[in-house]
C-alpha cells in the first residue's frame, strides 16, 4: 500500500530499529545475541614480563572474575579460561565473547587463534559456527591480555604520556549464542541507511535506498527469524542493481598500520603484529576473496622468531597471494632523516629478506604514515627494483593541498616512480558507505584515472581488518549510485593505473609534509645515536673490507654487521628517529645505539677491522709510529691529536683514500693564512678575512616559545617565529683556549632560559676552511626551541641543503604559501647560501633541522615537548657545528667534502708496525663523485660492493682507482648484477654520471 511517507521519520525510523541505545528490547539489535551462559570457570596470573605460551602455562593459576581490573601498566596477565557449551546450544553458531580495554590474544591448543581488542571491534571468538553432537562441548583456552590499550597507556589524551598506574578492565566473559541472520540484516540495513542519508536529497538513489529499509523494517518481525528472508530480499534486490561503465573502482586491500614502537615500546609491537595478524589469517581461513598488504620485514621476523606457527600460516597466505608483503624496507622507515646509505639498507636489508622467505621482492614501496618524502627516494626504490609508491601522509599537509591523488613523483636525478595516495586519505578505512563516497569525491585526479587504493582495518596500533568491514564492502561491489568496490591488490591496483598513466601529471622535487616539523630536532640524542651510527658503520665496512685485502685469515664480520644495521634501520622507523615516542622506546633505542657503538669500537669482542686492529698490525714490534686512517676517498689535511712524550698535539697529514701514514708536521710549520679569527668579548665570533660575512651577531642563539596545537613532540608551529629571544647572559666571559698555531680556540658560557647553560669551545684550525663550534647544553626547558643563526652578507632567492646522496634548493623567501609553509626544513651534513662567487655553509655533526629565511642561516639545536616523553630532551647534550664561508660555488669550494670530514673523522691510533708508506685503497678522479660505500657485497666474500654518488648536480665522468686485486662487474642497489661488465682500464674504472646518480659497482676480487 502506498504511504506518505516523511524522509526524516522514515530515516529514524530504521536508525531506531537497528540502534544498540535504543529501543534494544524490541529492536532488531537487541535480537544479534540469544542466550548466553556463564564460563565454567576463570583463573590468572599475572607477570610484568612478556613470556612465551608455554612458560605461562605452567604457572599458578589463581581465580579470577569479571568486572575485575588488572594491572599496572605494561604487566601481562594470562587467563585460564575453562567452558562448557550447553548441549541444548545444538545447531547454534556460539561465540566466546571477551571484552576487555586491554589487548588480548586467544590461545587454542598452544597456537595463538585471535586477536580480541574491543578498541578493535574484536570482541568474539567464533567457537563453531554450527554445534554439532560431535564437537567437544567443553574446552580450555588461554587469553593473554596485555595491560595497555591499542594506543598505549596515555594519561588523559591519546599522546599523553602513558599513565603508569593505568588498570584495565574485563568487562565481559561468557558464551553466546550469535544469531547470523539478524547480524546479516543489521548489516544490509546500515548500508542502506548510509546511502540514504549520505547520497542526499537530491539524489534519487537515497530515496530508493530509504524506501527500501523503511519497507525492511515493515517486513521484518524481529521475534520471527521465518521473515527474515524476505526481509533480506529486499536489500539484494536494491543492491544487485548495477552500476554504468563509467563508475569509479575502489580497490579495497586489507591493511594494519602497526607502528614498529610509538606509544608502547618495541617489545609489545611484537605481540601487536602476532595479535593482528592471526586475525587476519583466521578472516582469511572464512573468505577466501580478503586480501591483505603488510609492510615492515622487521615485523615479519619478528613473528618468524616468536611465533612459528602462526609464521607458516602467514606463509601459505602469502604463497596463496592474499597475504601480501609489500613495501621492500626493514621498517616503515623515516622518509627525511636517514642517510642515502641508510635509505638503500633499508631495502636491501627488507627487499633481501622478503626473497629469501616468501621468494619474490616486492614491488611496491609502501609508506602511508610518515612525515615527508626526500627527493632522493625514486632513484633508490627503482636501484632496489620497486616503481610504484603508496603513502597517503601529505594529506595531513596543514597549509597547501597537494594536488593530486595519483601522479609520477620525479627525484632529483630525473628517476620517476608512479605515486599513488589513496584518495579517501586514510590507510584505516573501515568499508563504509562514507568512505567509498569520500574516496571518489576527494580525488584530484578525477578523469585521468578511475581506479583507487582504499586500505581497510584498524591502525597505527595494530588491530587490522574484520569480518563486518568485509560484509559492507561485498553489499557495496556493484551497487548503483555507489563506486565499485572490489578486493583487489597493490600489483592489480597500480596495473591498471599505469595502464590509465598517459594523462597524469608529474611533481618534481621533495614530497615535503607541511606538519610534523619539528621531528627534525625532538629527541636529540636519538638523532645523534643514528648519525653516529651510521658514521661507525660506515666506518668499519670500509676497515673490515680493506681488511680482508689485506689479511686473507681476516673474517669480514658480515653476520655481525647485518644484526647492527638492522639495529639501526629499526630505530629509523617514523616514531623513533623522529622522536615521536615515548620515555620507554628512547631507552630501548638508546640502548641499540649503545650497543652498537659498544660491540665494535671498544673492547675484546670489537666488530670487524676497527682503528685497533690496524695499530696492530705489522711486523716491528717495538717501534712506536702513529696510524692514521682516513675512511673518506679524498686527501685530507688535518690537525690531529697525537698522545706524544709531552702530550701535545701534532697536524697530521693524511694523504688518500684509507693510508697508514706516520709522518708529522711539528707545530709551528703550518699556520692558517687563510683566515684570521676575531672573537668578539661577549662570545659571538666573526670571521672578518678574507670575507665579511656577518652583520655582527653570527653564532647567535635564539629561544623560540613553542607549544604546538596539538601534536606535542611532531609539530613546530609558524607563530613560535613570533616569539624570538636573543640569548644574551653571559655566565662564563670568553676566554681563550689555545693560542694558536695549528689550533686556535675559545671558550664561554651562557645562560639559556630560565635555568639552561650552553658551553660553547670556538675552535680554528690550521688548513681548515670552517670555524667548528663544540657545544655543551645542560638542557632543562619546557616547550622551547633553541636555534643558532648565522646572518650573513648574501643575497639570494635560494638556499641549498644536503639531503640523501646529494641537495636540493628551497626559498629563502615566504612569497606564496607553498614558500612559507617551509619555514622549518630538513638538512643532513650541510645547507649553503651562495651568491655568485662567494657563500657561506654551515655544517653539522648530528642535527637535522634548520633553515634560511633571507639572510639568516638557522640551524635548530633542542626542543622540548612534553608528549609523549615529559622527559624529552632533557640533560646534556654535545654536538658539533661549524661555519665555512668560501670563494666561488659550494662545490668547487668542497663544501660536501667538509662536510664528510667534519662528520666521519680520521682515526688517529697508535701502532706497533713501523713507519710505512701511505697506503691508498680507492680514489676517484673527480671532486663531483663521492664514494660513499665500501662493504663486502651481501653472500659473496670474493666480491666487494661500492657505491658511489655525483654530488654536485653535474653530468661528469670520473674514473674510479683501487688498488685491490680486481676483476669488475656492475650492479644495483640490491647488489644483483645488471647490465653490463665494465673494463679496468690502467686508470681505472670509467664510470659515467649525470646529476645525482647513484652507482652501485661489485668488484670481484681475482686473488
Ligand atoms: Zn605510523
Amino acid at each position: 500500500m502506498a504511504a506518505i511517507k516523511h524522509r526524516r521519520t522514515a530515516l529514524e525510523r530504521v536508525e531506531k530499529f537497528i540502534s544498540d541505545t535504543y529501543f534494544t528490547d524490541c529492536n532488531l539489535r537487541g535480537r544479534l545475541f540469544g542466550d548466553r551462559c556463564p564460563l565454567a570457570s576463570l583463573s590468572y596470573f599475572q607477570t610484568p614480563r612478556r613470556i612465551p605460551y608455554e612458560e605461562a602455562v605452567v604457572q599458578e593459576f589463581g581465580p579470577a572474575q569479571v568486572g575485575q581490573s588488572f594491572g599496572p601498566t605494561w604487566e601481562t596477565c594470562w587467563f585460564k579460561v575453562e567452558l562448557s557449551i550447553p548441549s541444548a546450544w545444538a545447531g547454534r553458531e556460539v561465540h566466546f565473547v571477551w571484552e576487555s580495554d586491554g589487548e588480548g590474544m586467544v590461545w587454542r591448543d598452544a597456537q595463538p587463534v585471535q586477536g580480541l581488542t574491543k578498541e578493535g571491534e574484536k570482541t568474539s571468538y567464533i567457537l563453531t559456527r554450527s554445534l554439532k553432537e560431535s564437537e567437544p562441548h567443553s574446552l580450555t583456552l588461554y587469553v593473554e591480555l596485555a595491560c595497555n590499550g591499542l594506543f598505549g597507556a596515555g594519561k588523559g589524551s591519546m599522546i599523553a604520556p602513558p599513565d603508569p598506574d593505568r588498570r584495565v578492565t574485563l568487562s565481559k566473559a561468557e558464551l553466546v549464542v550469535f544469531n547470523r541472520d539478524v547480524y546479516e540484516l543489521l548489516v544490509d540495513l546500515e548500508i542502506l541507511l548510509d546511502m540514504a542519508q549520505l547520497l542526499g536529497e537530491e539524489n534519487q538513489r537515497s530515496f530508493q535506498a530509504l524506501y527500501t529499509a523503511n519497507q525492511m523494517v515493515n517486513v521484518c518481525d524481529v521475534m520471527d527469524p521465518s521473515t527474515f528472508p524476505a526481509t533480506r530480499d529486499l536489500a539484494a534486490a536494491i543492491f544487485s542493481q548495477r552500476n554504468g561503465e563509467s563508475q569509479h573502482t575502489v580497490h579495497a586491500m586489507g591493511h594494519c598500520h602497526i607502528d614498529s614502537a610509538w606509544l608502547w615500546p618495541y617489545e609489545e609491537t611484537i605481540r601487536k603484529c602476532a595479535r593482528s595478524w592471526v586475525t587476519v589469517v583466521q578472516l582469511m581461513e572464512h573468505n577466501p576473496e580478503l586480501t591483505f598488504a603488510c609492510s615492515q620485514a622487521q615485523q615479519f621476523e619478528w613473528v618468524r622468531r616468536s611465533y612459528p606457527g602462526l609464521y607458516a600460516r602467514i606463509q601459505d597466505f602469502v604463497a596463496k597471494g592474499q597475504f601480501i608483503p609489500v613495501g621492500g624496507t626493514w621498517v616503515e622507515m623515516d622518509g627525511n632523516l636517514p642517510s642515502g646509505e641508510s635509505m638503500v639498507r633499508q631495502f636491501l636489508q627488507g627487499q633481501r629478506f622478503f626473497q629469501e622467505q616468501f621468494g619474490r621482492i616486492c614491488s611496491e614501496f609502501w609508506l602511508p604514515d610518515t612525515f615527508g618524502y626526500s627527493a632522493q627516494l625514486p632513484q633508490l626504490m627503482h636501484g632496489c627494483g620497486i616503481q610504484r609508491f603508496l603513502t597517503q601522509k601529505l594529506s595531513w599537509n596543514l597549509v597547501n593541498s597537494f594536488p593530486h591523488h595519483t601522479f609520477f613523483w620525479e627525484g632529483i636525478d630525473g628517476s620517476q616512480v608512479l605515486t599513488h595516495f589513496p584518495p579517501g586519505d586514510s590507510y584505516g578505512m573501515h568499508g563504509r558507505v562514507e568512505e567509498v563516497l569520500k574516496t571518489v569525491k576527494n580525488n584530484k585526479d578525477k578523469g585521468r584515472v578511475n581506479h583507487s587504493a582504499f586500505l581497510f582495518g584498524f591502525g597505527d596500533g595494530g588491530g587490522g581488518p574484520t569480518q563486518k568491514m568485509l560484509d559492507r564492502m561485498k553489499r557495496m561491489s556493484d551497487t548503483d549510485g555507489l563506486p565499485r568496490v572490489q578486493i583487489s591488490t597493490p600489483d592489480q591496483l597500480f596495473s591498471v593505473l599505469e595502464k590509465e598513466s598517459s594523462q597524469l601529471c608529474t611533481w618534481v622535487g621533495e614530497l615535503f609534509l607541511e606538519l610534523h616539523n619539528g621531528t627534525y630536532t625532538t629527541q636529540a640524542q636519538i638523532k645523534k645515536g643514528n648519525r653516529e651510527c651510521e658514521q661507525i658503520l660506515h666506518d668499519v665496512e670500509v676497515l673490515s673490507t680493506l681488511a680482508v685485502a689485506q689479511d686473507k685469515e681476516f673474517q669480514y664480520p658480515a653476520s655481525q654487521l647485518q644484526q647492527l644495521w638492522r639495529l639501526l634501520l629499526l630505530n629509523q622507523f617514523h616514531d623513533v628517529l623522529p622522536g615521536s615516542c615515548i620515555q620507554l622506546v628512547v631507552e630501548d633505542a638508546l640502548q641499540y645505539y649503545t650497543g652498537e657503538q659498544g660491540a665494535w669500537l671498544a673492547g675484546p669482542s670489537r666488530v670487524g677491522a676497527s682503528p685497533a686492529w690496524w695499530g696492530c698490525r705489522g711486523s716491528n714490534p717495538g717501534t712506536q709510529s702513529t696510524l692514521v686512517l682516513n675512511t673518506l676517498s679524498w686527501e685530507r689535511t688535518e690537525v690531529i691529536s697525537r698522545p706524544g712524550p709531552n702530550g701535545k698535539e701534532t697536524l697530521g697529514m693524511s694523504d688518500l683514500g684509507v693510508a697508514l701514514v706516520s709522518e708529522f708536521l711539528t707545530e709551528g710549520e703550518t699556520a692558517n693564512r687563510e683566515m684570521l679569527c676575531l672573537f668578539l668579548p661577549w662570545g659571538r665570533a666573526l670571521l672578518t678575512v678574507p670575507f665579511s660575512i656577518a652583520n655582527g651577531c653570527a653564532n647567535q642563539f635564539a629561544l623560540f616559545d613553542d607549544v604546538p596545537l596539538y601534536w606535542d613532540a611532531w609539530d613546530v608551529m609558524d607563530y613560535h617565529l613570533e616569539t624570538r629571544k636573543p640569548v644574551t647572559t653571559m655566565l662564563k666571559p670568553l676566554e681563550v683556549t689555545l693560542a694558536g698555531g695549528l689550533r686556535g680556540s675559545v671558550r664561554f658560557s651562557l645562560k639559556v632560559g630560565k635555568s639552561s647553560t650552553l658551553t660553547q669551545e670556538i675552535i680554528l684550525d690550521a688548513m681548515c676552511p670552517y670555524l667548528r663550534f663544540q657545544t655543551q647544553v645542560e638542557w632543562k626547558e619546557a616547550h622551547k626551541f633553541l636555534k643558532v643563526e648565522f646572518p650573513v652578507n648574501v643575497r639570494s632567492t635560494s638556499a641549498t641543503y644536503e639531503i640523501q646522496f646529494g641537495h636540493l634548493q628551497r626559498p629563502t623567501h615566504w612569497n606564496t604559501s607553498w614558500d612559507w609553509a617551509r619555514f622549518e626544513v630538513w638538512a643532513h651534513k650541510w645547507l649553503d647560501l651562495s651568491e655568485h662567487g662567494f657563500g657561506v655553509a654551515l655544517l653539522n655533526n648530528c642535527k637535522y633541522g634548520a633553515s634560511v629565511h633571507r639572510n639568516i642561516l638557522s640551524l635548530s639545536l633542542l626542543r622540548a615537548p612534553k608528549s609523549p616523553d615529559s622527559t624529552a630532551d632533557i640533560g646534556l647534550h654535545q654536538f658539533t657545528y661549524a661555519v665555512m664561508p668560501h670563494q666561488g660555488s659550494f662545490q668547487e669550494a668542497g663544501v660536501i667534502q667538509q662536510a664528510y670530514s667534519l662528520n666521519f673523522p680520521l682515526h688517529v691510533v697508535p701502532a706497533s708496525c713501523a713507519p710505512c708508506p701511505a697506503w691508498s685503497a680507492f680514489s676517484v678522479s673527480s671532486p663531483a663523485i663521492v664514494l660513499e660505500t665500501v662493504k663486502q657485497a651481501e653472500d659473496r666474500p670474493e666480491a666487494v660492493v661500492v657505491r658511489l654518488y655525483e654530488a654536485h648536480g653535474s653530468t661528469v665522468t670520473a674514473w674510479l682507482q683501487t688498488s685491490l686485486p680486481v676483476k669488475k662487474a656492475i650492479c644495483d642497489l640490491l647488489e644483483r648484477p645488471v647490465g653490463w661488465g665494465l673494463s679496468l682500464e690502467k686508470q681505472g674504472l670509467r664510470l659515467s654520471f649525470t646529476p645525482f646518480r647513484v652507482l652501485s659497482v661489485l668488484l670481484v676480487l681475482s686473488c
